[in-house]
């Protein structure tokens, strides 16, 4: 992808925008971009900076991320409405042709490292409630005031807001340089190796000899000097394309969720608790390169495979409850660390046709309206109502899932199918809004720290108006 059309190599130290923004080292990639972190020299802060692939086809998909994103932060002034805030954008030249830019303020890890960090195992319940109120807080604001719909919810587009400052953080200490390289770098307030030690020796897990491995990677490092880290062929530059699979990448590969698990690797048990614990669960949206409005969409062919919903599946009208729908696998891979669907192409059957099997495993069978009623329903049903090509469904609930795999307490895991199942309804009309999953005894018994828009003596009203049963896409503008 690092050609003509592509992406942009971008290099540690490198400047941007006459030298305003200096490139710290590497957060993440994606199909459509890499994003490095960066210095603001103008503003002395840390940024994100986005830098898409530069085909005209990108280009123009950023020109419109760039538009939805300045509608996003223009309702929400105070910053309240858990959604990414970009603070500048610009075009970037390179050999591999022009860049379109954007700045964004920089936030933490991604949800799927957050997953990782847990070992696979999932995060502890409280932590799971807290990062839902902040994405459906995030959703209502997109669906409700916007009349926006993500279209491309996933672990990996809901970032953390990280307490540990960017030059601080132990994973690239004696990784890469932490520190801006240009004459523009801030004095830090503290050595962060001192900072590594301080962190780790809190709870006891560092060797002696770790620790004076530590230093002398250090200073190898520091001898080495921060030109080296370069972005394509780094082992220790974070978030390489092909290094950390995304789920979006395992489904273009045809990988598993297995597969993706073995991206799982680099960090010591204890950098990695005390991540898991320099989170306070504050999480924003990002990635809005695939946003549509209710009322004109741009494709029928949206969300990631783990996170798609039977109606996007069977083409049939999509409209904000597919989020809903992401939103729900997204909750029961952070509380069990598995994700919740995980289809396959089989000998005589195809991965959508498994999905929706695995769907109507856990969830029982779908109903006549949404069998018959998609433009690809026929490839999938019979006129009876049964998948052509899989016969035997096991059928196992989703709190006997949780108990019975995940070992769940019989209580913990009623009260998260409760909260969860109906939003995994079949009839897109019929799942629960983000402001009435915000009103949920699950999210609302516990720690609530943000309101959603619609107060819950709406809410009803709303819901009755969503749940006519005539199968027509739901309109929420101005709702
Ligand atoms: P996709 O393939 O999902 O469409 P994309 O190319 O549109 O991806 P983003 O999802 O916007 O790119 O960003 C890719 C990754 O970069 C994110 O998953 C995240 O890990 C990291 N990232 C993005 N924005 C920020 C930010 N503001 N702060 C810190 N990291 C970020
Ligand atoms: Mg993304
Ligand atoms: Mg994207």
């Amino acid at each position: 992808d690092y050609r003509r059309g592509g992406y942009h190599a971008v290099q540690i130290s490198d400047t941007f925008k006459n030298g305003r923004y200096v490139i710290q080292r590497k957060l993440g990639w994606g199909h459509f971009s890499t994003v490095w972190l960066a210095w603001d020299t103008e503003k002395s802060l840390y940024v994100a900076l986005k830098v898409q692939k530069s085909a005209r086809h990108y280009t123009e998909a950023a020109m419109d991320e760039i538009k939805i994103l300045k509608l996003i932060a223009d309702g929400d002034p105070d910053d309240k409405k858990c959604v990414v805030k970009l603070l500048d954008h610009f075009k970037h030249s390179g050999p591999n042709g022009q860049h379109v830019c954007m700045v964004f303020q920089y936030l933490g890890d991604n949800l799927l490292t957050l997953i990782k960090y847990s070992d696979y195992k999932g995060i502890p319940l409280h932590m799971v409630k807290e990062i839902c109120v902040h994405i459906l807080v995030a959703l209502d604001y997109l669906h409700n005031k916007l009349s926006m719909i993500h279209t491309d919810l996933k672990p990996e587009n809901v970032l953390l807001l990280s307490m540990l400052d960017p030059s601080k953080d132990p994973r690239y200490t004696g990784a890469s340089p932490l520190l801006p390289t240009s004459k523009s770098k801030p004095k830090p307030e503290q050595d962060p190796l001192e900072t590594i030690e301080s962190i780790q020796s809190t709870n006891g897990n560092l060797t002696k000899n770790q620790k004076k491995k530590i230093k002398k990677k250090a200073k190898r490092v520091a001898q080495k000097g921060a030109g080296e880290e370069a972005s394509g062929d780094s082992e220790s530059s974070m978030g390489l394309p092909g290094q950390e699979e995304s789920s979006h990448e395992a489904e273009l590969n045809g990988n598993s969720a297995e597969q993706r698990k073995k991206s799982n690797r680099g960090h010591s048990p204890a950098t990695r608790q005390n991540l898991l614990k320099s989170v306070d669960a504050k999480c924003k949206l990002v990635d809005f390169g695939n946003t549509c409005w209710t009322y004109k969409q741009f494709t029928s062919d949206i969300q990631t495979r783990q996170y798609r919903c039977p109606e996007v599946i069977l083409g049939s009208k999509y409209s904000t409850p597919a989020d809903l729908w992401s939103f729900a696998c997204i909750c029961f891979e952070l509380a069990t660390g598995d994700v919740l669907f995980d289809p396959h192409t089989g000998d005589k059957y195809s991965k959508d046709e498994d999905h929706l099997a695995q769907m109507m495993e856990l969830l029982g069978i779908m109903p006549r309206k949404i069998t018959q009623h998609g433009c690809r329903s026929n490839e999938f049903f019979n006129r009876n109502g049964n998948l052509r090509h899989i016969r035997e469904l096991k059928v196992w609930p989703l709190n006997k899932v949780l108990v019975e795999k995940y070992g769940f307490g019989e209580e913990d895991a009623k009260d998260l199918a409760d909260f969860l199942v109906p939003i995994l309804e079949f009839v897109p009309e019929k799942r629960p809004k983000a402001a009435q999953c915000l009103n949920h005894p699950w999210i609302s018994s516990g720690p609530r720290l943000l309101e959603p828009s619609v107060p819950s003596g709406q809410v009803q009203a709303a819901d009755s108006e969503a749940c006519d049963d005539t199968g027509a896409e739901i309109d929420d503008r101005g709702g």
